[in-house]
């Protein structure tokens, strides 16, 4: 995974740019979306293993779970909208963004993407970003100080740059 901060950002700056007037509520909403694949590390408690279907980085990595879990959630939150449309496509974005986030990253195994058609895992052609250790008490060692410098490089500025972007340009 990258980590939790660096995937929910994305989230927001997605929604920023996307949905600049939407409520605060489709924020947390977005910043979810882009967080949640990784709650499949439970999968580790239960004995299932890493490059299972269903282990980390599987199923919930893919761009099927992101098509799915987007619609849910736009089904759920906004289903009287006539936007609901726009909502759906925004939650889609930022949980699939996740799994394609996580393919850029240097550790760990690749991403199930296309689960559940092939259990094959994938890899970007660059894995620029330092990977997140899974366990939070790990990340506050000077591995977690690498993952924040490579993760403010590849992920923070270029969202703070778009957040700014989106600011000046909605503000007009
Ligand atoms: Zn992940």
């Amino acid at each position: 995974m990258a980590s939790a901060f660096a995937h929910a950002l994305i989230g927001l700056t997605a929604k920023r740019l996307a949905l600049p007037k939407a409520s605060f509520k489709v924020t947390m909403i977005a910043m979810f979306c882009a967080a949640i694949p990784d709650a499949d590390v439970l999968a580790f408690k239960f004995g299932i293993p890493y490059e299972h279907m269903f282990g980390h980085r599987g199923f919930t990595h893919s761009v099927f779970f992101g098509i799915l879990f987007g619609l849910l959630l736009a089904l759920i939150f906004h289903w009287k909208n006539k936007d609901k449309l726009k909502y759906a496509l925004l939650y889609i974005f930022c949980t699939t963004s996740h799994g394609i986030v996580d393919a850029f990253t240097n550790g760990g195994r690749g991403i199930a993407l296309l689960a559940p058609f092939t259990d094959e895992r994938f890899f970007a052609p660059w894995r620029v970003i330092q990977v997140s250790p899974i366990s939070i008490r790990r990340f506050f060692t000077e591995w977690g100080w690498v993952v924040i410098q490579s993760e403010m490089m590849y992920i923070g500025i270029p969202c703070l740059l778009l957040l700014g972007l989106g600011f000046i340009i909605h503000k007009k």
